[in-house]
């Protein structure tokens, strides 16, 4: 007997690394899932798997541009995530997150359906509160080389609860904390599939600065047990809430621990600091405890294994 009453569902950003997850695990619960994608960043080999499934279906399609679907339920992922691919084309970026939302909570609103939001820890920018609270309004350059990633996922926060109060909509927005996992891209210069690909290739490890700063890293796998939690309270609770895994390592053990897990003979170099790179992240989950009854479970170790051998599998092929 399925657990959860079938429901018709967008994922836009489907074929991304979070997206991909989220997709396998909604046809898992047997829902009607309709994958919206432009493959910007993501891949149709992410989601390859899913394609001859009854329920599941796939769509070119850029969210800057209006959607006609008839879906119950929307997670509203797409948007390039990496500092890298955010900034190849940051007018874009700012344009997916904005435009982006603005055409999702449209068909949202036109369907009376509950929309997720994927926002990002992103909007506190360099910290000054730690751990961070959802309460912390937070310290962003709105005209630096990232805001138009920061800026853009506040605009569409901002959004979202001007939806929820004018029109009433069944809003949920989560503010997701760095994540890996399989299905990372291996160039998106993201600071845990890099590590892996140098230390895989016998390549320098490229710690940028001194690498004391910190970050807080979440297994795909437990994020997505959340996206799941959350989408699914009975109850409106439009959030936002913190997810994430509040263990935090500085740049530099992230480093030591992939160089141990994989046995690779590679140095640890030093590469420029870039520029409004957060010194410190950090969530505090507790809202994320009480309301989803939700921690992540997946020790870092144990996640770079699982990561370490996706990477492994990738490259040698
Ligand atoms: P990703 O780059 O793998 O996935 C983003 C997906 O969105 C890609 O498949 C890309 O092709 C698609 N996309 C981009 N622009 C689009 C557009 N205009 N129309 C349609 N599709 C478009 O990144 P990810 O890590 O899977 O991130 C997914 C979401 O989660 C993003 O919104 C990101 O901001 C958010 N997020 C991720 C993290 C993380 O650590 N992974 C942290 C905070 C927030
Ligand atoms: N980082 C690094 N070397 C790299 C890539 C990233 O030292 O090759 C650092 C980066 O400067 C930042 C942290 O790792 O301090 C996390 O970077 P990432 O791009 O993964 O995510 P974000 O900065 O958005 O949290």
């Amino acid at each position: 007997m399925k657990q959860h009453f079938e429901q018709r569902v967008l994922v836009t950003g489907g074929a991304g690394f979070l997206g991909s997850h989220l997709c396998d695990r909604l046809v898992a619960m047997g829902h009607d899932v309709i994958c919206v994608d432009n493959f910007f960043t993501g891949s149709k080999s992410n989601v390859a798997h899913l394609l001859g499934k009854p329920n599941f279906e796939l769509i070119r399609h850029d969210v800057t541009f209006p959607l006609y679907v008839e879906v119950d339920q929307i997670f509203n992922l797409a948007c390039p995530a990496s500092p890298i691919h955010y900034q190849h084309d940051p007018v874009q970026t700012t344009k997916t997150s904005v435009h982006g939302a603005i055409n999702m909570l449209g068909l949202a609103k036109r369907l009376r359906a509950t929309i997720f939001q994927a926002s990002t820890s992103e909007v506190y920018g360099d910290p000054s509160v730690h751990p961070q609270v959802e309460g912390y309004w937070g310290n962003v350059n709105p005209i630096g080389p990232r805001s138009c990633y920061d800026e853009g996922k506040r605009c569409a926060e901002t959004l979202f609860f001007d939806y929820h109060r004018q029109h009433g909509l069944n809003i949920k927005v989560g503010r997701i904390f760095n994540t890996y996992g399989p299905r990372m891209h291996p160039n998106d210069g993201r600071v845990v599939s890099t590590f892996i690909v140098q230390a895989l290739r016998g390549e320098p490890i490229t710690v940028n600065g001194d690498g004391s700063q910190t970050r807080s890293f979440c297994y795909v796998s437990d994020l997505i047990e959340a996206f799941v939690r959350y989408m699914d309270l009975p109850e409106m609770f439009p959030g936002p809430i913190n997810l994430g895994n509040p263990v935090e390592f500085t740049i530099r053990e992230l480093a030591e621990e992939v160089i141990k897990l994989t046995g690779s003979r590679s140095k640890i170099i030093s590469s420029p600091i870039p520029t409004d790179d957060p010194k410190q992240r950090r969530p505090d989950i507790s809202l994320a405890r009480a309301r989803l009854g939700w921690q992540p479970t997946v020790q870092l170790a144990e996640g770079l294994k699982k990561t370490v051998e996706y990477f492994d599998a990738t490259l040698s092929r």
